[in-house]
């Protein structure tokens, strides 16, 4: 008999008993995906304690001795197997593929494991997965190849899951699973060459450890400033939610005036205000999922309500966030838009989802905004995933193109400038507003793209056309606060105006004011540098923006815009009207120039020319032109004054 050595399956319960602790000590999500992992931490703990059995009972006196270790060792392979099956459902459900199966399909993987099992279950009859005796205690059987042929199988069906499952799983998670089969099949050959080593469940231990440092971690889906779920961990719940067709209520509220509130009352208040409102619903609804979906916005899930009691819901919520809120000492009432779906009854798609919550994030909130399937329009949020697309196959294959709208000086009539502006056609869309388009490249993170895109088309137009004989002086490109914020922005910018050999004056860049951008190093940094090499700057949408005169202490500009919607507003609106004067004056004080966006009239002219407004840009002289039909229009103005 061999001399077993029974530590690595005592250190291997210890370390499941430890992942046990961890998980029910913390903030728990109640998905297909937890479940499995927990059954493999209980499977394994099991194992490791079985496999203890199987030696010490054999060195027992005790009656049933027999019995007892033939129980024992099938448990053994029982919940061994089990612990290689969970990790193949685990597998199957986080690559997604499982919500295309149908529920046959998901059982008819069980049945290699049925087969196993009922092979442990039957030994006594047939004893040939394993025999036991008097003097030298156990010996494999047979059979014991069913086990490794069943485990084989499942390694294998988990790798070719874990290959196919695209973008389903991150790379991280996807490189640590097939480190969890490695280490696990590494210490089973171990195991079978050295059998009294008993090394077979600490391998599973340090799998699941890996496991759990890395794919199960809580910090993964709790938001641990203020333990409570996060957006991932509502991702887990909804893709569980939807794989198994439950039925579910979705109550969704954004909290309006937050970062105001920061900046206004400090981050211990706002912290405050949030950990009383994540209390309040864990008091109220323990045994239902309440995740902290986004800095402001929060999301309660409630499975399997009747219709009555998900409108009872609703109403108790609304009700709830419209009253008084006690924070600290302090009492006092929310602005928040609320929005309240059940599903797969309204809403049985993933995106669709997201789109409805993004409806009740983006709602500019009134006390009692509310929206719900009748007002959500699945059209639109249709056509916002087409835009989508096809704003990231445009970022691809360099769809765009970049106009050019005149920029006239008051004083000679005569094109001083132009503004390049992006343009984006699709088929089946149609023209497509920068104004729609333009947020969204900014929220794939596709901006810094497009912007560089821009501005070689710019550098490109520039070379090959000599636009300063056209009376031209420069280019304005429009930047977003987005691209100002990269590190690296004024490096690429700088090769890209050295790969066109074009001078850095020919440039002028407009950017817009951004509540937090002035104080960020990297922003400043960015304006500087390009500054230093002979860049202007102009700053945009003057009039509609956060108004904070600090731009003016801090950036290099030459010249402001003043928005189209300031000049409009101007006839017949005698503080519009101010405004307009004001901005001009304020301008000239501090040396910068002024342009006056949508220009449209005669009289607006008039108006500005009296003003001392220098530069005009509108449809009233060009709308924005393709490179060909502006460079015509260019070469006739700077023969003719307009
Ligand atoms: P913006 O920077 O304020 O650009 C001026 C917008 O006013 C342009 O709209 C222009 O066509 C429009 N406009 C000028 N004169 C008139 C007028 O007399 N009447 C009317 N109704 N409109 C006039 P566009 O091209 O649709 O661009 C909208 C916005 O999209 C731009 O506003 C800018 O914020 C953004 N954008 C455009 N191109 C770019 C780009 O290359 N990069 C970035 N980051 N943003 C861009
Ligand atoms: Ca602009
Ligand atoms: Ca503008």
């Amino acid at each position: 008999m061999y001399d077993y050595v029974l530590y690595f399956d005592l250190a291997s319960a210890a370390i499941m008993v430890v992942l046990l602790g961890i998980y029910f000590s913390g903030k728990r999500m109640d998905t297909f995906r937890s479940r499995m992992y927990l059954f493999m931490v209980v499977t394994n703990m099991l194992t490791s304690f079985f496999d203890c059995t199987n030696v010490t009972l054999t060195k027992t006196e005790l009656i049933n001795r027999d019995i007892l270790v033939r129980i024992s060792h099938t448990s053994y392979f029982i919940f061994h197997l089990s612990t290689v099956v969970a990790f193949y459902y685990f597998c199957l459900f986080t690559s997604g593929i499982m919500r295309k199966q149908s529920i046959l399909m998901r059982h008819a993987s069980l049945i290699p494991f049925g087969i196993a099992a009922l092979t442990a279950l039957l030994n006594p009859v047939h004893n040939m997965l394993f025999t036991l005796d008097e003097y030298s205690g156990y010996h494999r059987g047979v059979l014991i190849w069913v086990f490794y042929g069943c485990a084989l199988l499942y390694f294998i069906g988990s790798v070719v899951l874990l290959a196919v499952s695209g973008k389903k799983i991150s790379a991280v998670h996807r490189i640590s699973c097939y480190v969890f089969l490695t280490i696990s099949v590494l210490f089973i050959v171990i195991q079978y060459l050295f059998p009294y080593l008993l090394l077979e469940t600490f391998g599973c231990s340090l799998s699941m450890l890996i496991c759990y440092s890395v794919i199960e971690h809580p910090e993964e889906y709790v938001d641990s400033e203020y333990n409570v779920l996060n957006e991932k961990g509502f991702e887990r719940l909804i893709d569980n939610h939807f794989t198994f067709n439950t039925d579910f209520s979705l109550f969704c509220f954004k909290l309006h005036g937050l970062s105001g509130m920061k900046k206004a009352l400090g981050k211990e208040y706002t912290d405050e205000l949030i950990r009383t409102v994540i209390a309040y619903f864990d008091r109220e609804f323990p045994n239902d999922s309440f995740f902290h979906y986004s800095y402001s916005t929060f999301i309660l899930i409630i499975k399997k309500q009747s219709e009555d009691d998900f409108r009872k819901t609703s109403v108790r919520l609304r009700e709830k966030l419209s009253s008084i809120w006690t924070i600290g000492s302090n009492h006092m009432k929310l602005r928040a838009s609320f929005g309240c779906i059940s599903c797969p009854q309204e809403i049985s798609q993933y995106d669709h989802l997201r789109d409805f919550i993004a409806e009740v994030m983006n709602h500019k909130g009134s006390d009692s905004m509310t929206i719900d399937a009748s007002c959500f329009d699945k059209g639109k949020t249709d056509r916002m995933r087409r835009l989508r697309e096809i704003v990231s196959e445009a970022i691809e294959n360099d769809g765009f193109e970049v106009y050019y709208q005149p920029i006239i000086s008051m004083k000679d009539n005569r094109i001083k400038f132009a503004e390049a502006l992006v343009r984006l056609k699709n088929e089946e869309l149609g023209y497509i507003s920068p104004e729609e388009f333009i947020p969204i490249a900014e929220s794939q993170g596709n901006i810094v793209r497009l912007g560089e895109f821009v501005f070689r088309s710019v550098c490109r137009f520039i070379r090959e056309h000599s636009l300063s004989s056209m009376g031209i002086r420069f280019i304005e490109i429009n930047l977003s606060t987005v691209q100002l914020l990269q590190s690296d922005l004024s490096e690429n910018l700088t090769k890209i105006m050295s790969s066109y050999d074009i001078n850095p004056s020919s440039i002028n860049l407009e950017i817009t004011e951004s509540a937090e951008a002035i104080f960020n190093s990297t922003f400043m940094e960015n304006i500087s540098s390009l500054s230093a090499l002979g860049v202007t700057f102009a700053l945009d949408d003057y009039g509609t923006g956060y108004a904070n005169m600090e731009y003016f202490f801090h950036l290099p500009l030459n010249i402001i815009k003043i928005d189209k919607k300031i000049l409009w507003g101007s006839s017949g609106n005698k503080r519009a009207m101010a405004v307009l004067e004001c901005a001009v004056v304020l301008a000239h004080r501090l040396g910068i120039e002024v342009v006056t966006e949508g220009v449209r009239t005669k009289e607006q002219i008039e108006l500005l020319k009296e003003l001392g407004c220098e530069y005009l840009q509108g449809f009233y002289y060009s709308e924005p032109l393709p490179e060909e039909e502006f460079l015509r229009k260019a070469g006739e103005l700077s023969s003719v004054a307009i």
